[in-house]
């Protein structure tokens, strides 16, 4: 059955060649700056139970109600598209006795997430997230790092307008009694608040800092904050956290109105936006999440990390990457043999160069031409009376040699 033109779905893209060499480049930065600092790298599976993400990200949150994709496999099991990557890192965590080991635990990992928004730029349903999580441990030296780790990652990919906000959401007791003074205080002014905010007031008030409806905004401005509720515990490890930033010369601002869109989320938060992007300003974030293994079913179990969108930072930086190179390309003439050019082109790829011959049926003209368009910097010329090889840097060219000779020269 013949149809139309199939294309890719609404809101995913095809990564091609000529975007491949800068997401490498970002990848190899990834790698080293989270080596240097001594995390491993982790790959969970792109598809996880369904459960993990209702019990880890929260049954009220915007992912876990409107974005996931889910789906049933044949046995009935309700499976989920990962929309974020911490509940899947902490589930692997457990599942592989991680606390056995010296803690804490640090991981990086890359890949794919999905998430059921409305597509825009820089706003994707398969996206790839760099993130990392240091499971283990309270130290406000961990949240320091993941914070300088981001800077580090962001600044060395050559991302531009970068700003970081940061607070802290203290325990979740200290949330619950905040959330109903804040409820109150919105119950207050209910006719002031957006329909989505009203709706959401009694699962989840904080959200209303997240709005950009005018008349909630005008409210927000005036609403008890959660920074002014800590528990003088959490409130030094903010200070502890907010110390090292300063030691390390890391500019933050302190915004007691990031809430950040997922449950897990306890004492510190922050947020690294760009000033080039537009309304999705947000190109990492994260936090710690100190009760998310025990709400997983393991013992208590503190962490922090962040992700990071690796399009929206190729978006804003001018990080700059060659594509690959071809050392020598192997042409023929009519009179030569197209299976000796096969051979020599073997032969270089064993000796380590990178080589390429012609597949296409090109004249010995178009064959020069294709050659200098790949930025080749060698040619060998399978001809009638030898093998011809012509140096494109300089033009220069030598002709009648052996198979041999010609190798030895561009080797
Ligand atoms: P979040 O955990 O929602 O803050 O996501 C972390 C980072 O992932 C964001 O700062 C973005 O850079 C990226 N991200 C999240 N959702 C999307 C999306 N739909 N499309 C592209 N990037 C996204």
């Amino acid at each position: 059955m013949a149809g139309g033109k199939l294309q890719a779905p609404r809101g995913t893209f095809d990564v091609l060649p000529a975007d491949g060499p800068r997401r490498a480049a970002l990848r190899r930065i990834a790698e080293e700056v989270f080596a240097a600092a001594g995390y491993g790298t982790i790959d969970t599976p792109v598809f996880e139970s369904t459960e993990l993400f209702a019990r880890g990200v929260g049954e009220t949150t915007d992912i876990v109600q409107k974005e996931m994709f889910t789906f049933e496999d044949q046995g009935g099991r309700s499976l989920t598209l990962r929309p974020e990557g911490t509940a899947p890192v902490c589930r692997a965590y457990l599942e592989h006795g991680m606390h056995k080991l010296p803690q804490p635990v640090k991981l990086w990992y890359w890949g794919p997430y999905f998430r059921h928004e409305a597509p825009q730029a820089g706003r994707y349903r398969q996206f790839t997230q760099v993130g990392i999580e240091a499971i283990g441990s309270l130290e406000p030296s961990l949240d320091a790092e993941a914070i300088l780790l981001l800077a580090e990652l962001l600044g060395r990919a050559g991302a531009k307008g970068i700003r970081a906000r940061l607070s802290s959401l203290g325990t979740p007791e200290t949330r619950r009694a905040y959330s109903d003074e804040l409820r109150s205080y919105l119950r207050a002014h209910e006719s002031e608040l957006s329909d989505e905010v009203r709706g959401r007031l009694d699962a989840n008030p904080l959200r209303a800092f997240d709005s950009d409806h005018p008349g909630t905004r005008a409210v927000m401005q005036g609403a008890p904050k959660l920074l002014e509720r800590l528990a003088s515990e959490d409130q030094e490890h903010f200070q502890s956290v907010l110390a090292l930033l300063d030691e390390a010369g890391q500019v933050y601002q302190v915004d007691p109105t990031l809430v950040r869109g997922i449950d897990y989320y306890t004492r510190t938060v922050f947020e690294f936006t760009s000033d080039a992007l537009g309304a999705q300003s947000g190109v990492g974030g994260g936090g710690r999440y100190d009760g998310l293994i025990e709400q997983l079913g393991g013992p208590a179990t503190p962490g922090v990390g962040f992700a990071s969108g690796i399009e929206r930072i190729l978006m804003v930086s001018d990080l700059e990457a060659p594509g690959a190179q071809t050392d020598v390309y192997v042409a023929h003439d009519g009179d030569g043999d197209p299976r000796e050019a096969f051979r020599l082109l073997r032969e270089l790829r064993a000796r380590g160069l990178s080589a390429q011959m012609e597949q296409a049926g090109r004249s010995l003209k178009g064959q020069l031409k294709q050659a200098d368009r790949i930025g080749a910097s060698w040619v060998l010329i399978v001809a009638g009376d030898g093998v011809r090889v012509r140096n494109m840097r300089t033009g220069d060219q030598v002709e009648g040699l052996s198979a041999e000779e010609a190798l030895g020269m561009v080797g």
